[in-house]
Parts: C-alpha cells; structure tokens; sequence
C-alpha cells in the first residue's frame, strides 16, 4: 500500500499509495479506516529486535481490532487488556490465557466476576491490580491465581498531562507501600509474579534521563519486593517454590512514542532498550514492556470527504464528514496528525501545472473541521494544504493508534467502517454503522419496557 520504504523506521502519510486509498474508499465509502497488517508486524519485529530478551505485552487499547490481535499474536506478542471487554477480544482472537494480561484499574464489580470466571477456564492468565482494595476483591470471588501489582513511581511522563500516568494518584499502589502489599497478597495464597508501572504515552528520546530513573525504581523495589518474599517463606516454611519466591517479571509499560509531525525523528530504539536493560540493573525477573501505539500509529490512516469549502473571515474552512467523533485525539489532546489532499495526489501529472485534478491548486493555509456542533471539531487550523474543493479526498495520518477505539456516537453520528490492508488483499474488518445502530439501544428498551 506505501510507494516505497517499506520498512523504514516510520511510515509518513506521504509513503501510502494515494490511488489505492481513492480506490478503497470508491468501495467503502467515507469516512474509512484504514490499517495496514504489513506495516503492524514491521513495527512490532522492529521493537522484538531491540528487546531480544523481553516479554511484548501489546496493548489492546490501542486498537482492538481482532485483526490486529490476530496479527500480533501470530508475531508473538502478549496481550494487555484493561477490561473484561478486551480480555473476551483477545480470548477470541486465539489468546491462550498465559499470554493475557488484565490490568485492573479501579475495575467495575461486572469485570472482576468476568474475569475470574474467565480463570476458571484460563488459571494462567494474569491479574494487575493497583489497589491493595483490588486484592481484597478478588480474593472476595475466589480468586487466588497469578497477580501482579501496579505501583505508582511517582514520576510522570508523556506528550499531553492527560496521558501521563506515571504520577497520578489514581494509578497505582505507591511505590513505597509495594512490598508489604505483595507480601500479605503472597501470604493470603496469591501467586505473585509480577511489578508493573506504566508512566504515560508517548515517551521520547529527549525523556530518557526520566525514563532511567524510572526503570531504576522498578529495578531496585523488584529487589526488595523479591527479598521480602524469599523472607516470608523461610517464615512460614513453605516449599521455596518459584511462584512464591521470586517475581517472574518487571513489567515497565509501553508509552514508545512515535513522530506524528513531519520533523520529529523516530524514536531510537536502541537507546531506549539500552538504558531500560542498564537501569533494570541485576534482577531475577525477565523484563516485560506493553506498547500500544508504536506498533499500529502509522500502520492507519482515516480517510474522510471534503463535503463543504468556505471562506472564513480569517481563514479558508474546508469541511468533511469525519469530526471528532471518528478520531478525538485532536480535540482532546490538541494532537498534530498530518493531513493530505489524495485526490489531488493521485491526478495524473500532479504537481505538474496545467494538470487536471491539480490544475491551479495553490497551497493555502485551511482549517479542516468536522459536522460536529463543537468548535473543537477541527483536524487542523491553518494548515497550509493544497486549495480543497468539494469532494476531494483528504486523508489524515497516524491514526492507527486511539482512533477508532475512541470514536463516539456523539451527535447521534454512527461509527465509519474500518479495512485493513493485508500484502495485495484488502478486506472491510468491522461495518459501518448505521443510524439505525444509534437508536436500536433505545427501541430494544422500548420493547422490553412495553
Ligand atoms: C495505555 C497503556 C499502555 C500503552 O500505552 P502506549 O502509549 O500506547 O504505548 C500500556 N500499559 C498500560 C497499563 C496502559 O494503560
């Protein structure tokens, strides 16, 4: 689906085949999803590589389409889950329950009696908790399998505060209290096998001095935490068998950052894995990370319509049929994704003057906005872009990651499809949805209720 570059480090918007994207929304109409299963597996060997010795734990969040579980359980990878919704996802898509993960933040009652009925029927999976309250719950169900403990290392990082984890007291035991949590959860018959921190998305390489001292947090309470335990079965004299007396695993997180703008450098890899091997320091546990975005950001492109061109009074307003509704980051975020005109990309000759679909296609500063009622429903302000005209297809990049996992039905505006490219194969992975899909709720209602 790219021109060229197939495998570099970072696939930029303007690497997809322009008249491949024009062709697949002439099948599946607009707005349209786009992910690209080749380029997933790229990102995700491309990771496997500079963490030969490490557990990759993807997380689902990201984009939980089954596809891209299925793609990235094939390549190897784990799968970490924060609710009973993903963890059925990634059940379905062939997880055997070792290779699960449930994160559990402050969970509803409903996912905890999901998952421990889920244990019965897969007692390898595994449960982060974040709250020594969390433990209690789940030993309330009967659950006594393999546990891990969030803690909270008191240090924050990532592109936007409402992504940065690391420090917010909601997640996470504090690192302080860690050891005697895990030490009473082991002594009430939990198998603890793990540490776990996530400090935020979207780490760079200008964090690594944050990331060290993080990663050296985790190291040294991983060798406190293990020294504890070995102490607590002398105690009691239990058989010093593994599962009670040394955690399995370190589990650092995910928060690999990708560029989304044009001038921002690929993350190095490299440099990462090397200070995260040097802070982790001597421990008895193997290494386990979760990205998310790294491997599906620039594995997808949302495609969407020009439908409206007006001319502001400051500025020139081309409108299209995806808003925030189908990608929020934007909004929420303030987040820069790139955007480019493909029908003016895939004219024959383009950039040449005189060309047709180019033809005096100047490059004027625009601001593209959604259908939404909400002034924040714009993809871009002031971009300078190639003049849009009506029905021109535009194409907004790096969304493969956080997309269409938080699109809405906002304004009652049904979800747009998804297709996911696989070598020459295209294939729609999920429908569209349908006004018809907004309003069912509601009538089922109305059925049960009359
Ligand atoms: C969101 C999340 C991740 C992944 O973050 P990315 O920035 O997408 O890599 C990993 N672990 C946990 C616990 C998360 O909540």
């Amino acid at each position: 689906m790219t021109d060229a570059a197939a495998s570099l480090p970072v696939r930029r918007l303007s690497n997809w085949n322009a008249a491949e994207l024009q062709m697949l929304v002439d099948d599946y109409g607009s707005p349209l999803y786009v992910l690209d299963l080749e380029r997933v597996r790229e990102n995700y060997r491309r990771l496997a590589a500079a963490f030969p010795d490490a557990e990759i734990l993807y997380a689902v969040k990201a984009n939980a389409l089954g596809d891209v579980l299925a793609t990235l359980r094939e390549e190897g990878a784990g799968l970490e889950c924060a609710s009973a919704g993903e963890v059925q996802r990634a059940l379905e898509a062939g997880a055997s329950g070792s290779a699960v993960h449930y994160t559990a933040v402050n969970p509803p009652a409903r996912d905890l009696d999901w998952i421990v009925d889920a244990w019965d029927d897969h007692p390898e999976l595994t449960v982060t908790a974040g709250s020594a309250d969390t433990i209690d719950r789940l030993a309330d169900r009967g659950y006594d399998g393999r546990l891990c403990l969030r803690v909270n290392p008191g240090i924050g990082a990532g592109h936007h505060e409402k992504v940065q984890t690391g420090a917010a007291a909601k997640f996470g035991v504090p690192a302080e209290r860690a050891v005697s949590v895990l030490k009473d959860a082991a002594d009430r018959g939990f198998d603890v096998v793990g540490i776990h921190a996530h400090v935020g998305s979207g780490v760079s390489s200008d964090q690594l001095d944050d990331h060290r001292e993080f990663v050296a947090r985790l190291g040294e309470l991983a060798r406190d935490v293990n020294e504890a335990l070995r102490a607590s079965n002398s105690q009691t004299g239990s058989e010093a068998t593994r599962e009670t007396s040394e955690l399995e695993f370190v589990d650092v997180g995910g928060g690999f950052g990708v560029p989304y703008r044009k001038d921002e450098e690929p993350l190095d890899l490299a440099s990462v894995a090397d200070a995260t091997r040097e802070a982790l320091g001597e421990v008895d546990a193997r290494l386990t990370i979760e990205p998310g975005r790294y491997f599906v950001a620039d594995a997808g492109v949302l495609l969407t319509e020009v439908n409206t061109v007006k001319e502001g009074r400051d500025t020139v307003v081309a409108g299209v049929d995806a808003g925030m509704t189908t990608l929020i980051r934007p909004a929420m975020y303030d987040a820069y994704h790139p955007v480019r005109n493909l029908t003016v990309d895939a004219a024959p000759d383009s950039g040449t003057a005189g060309s047709s679909a180019a033809e005096g296609r100047e490059t004027i500063p625009q601001t593209v906005a959604g259908p939404i009622c909400e002034s924040g429903d714009v993809f871009c302000s002031d971009r300078d872009l190639p003049a849009s005209e009506r029905g021109d297809l535009l194409a907004i990049g790096n969304a493969g990651a956080y997309g269409y996992e938080m699109a809405n039905q906002y304004n009652s505006r049904p979800r747009p499809a998804s297709v996911v490219l696989d070598g020459e194969d295209s294939r729609l992975s999920r429908r569209r949805e349908t006004v018809d899909d907004v309003t069912r709720v509601e009538r089922e209602a109305r059925t049960v209720r009359d």
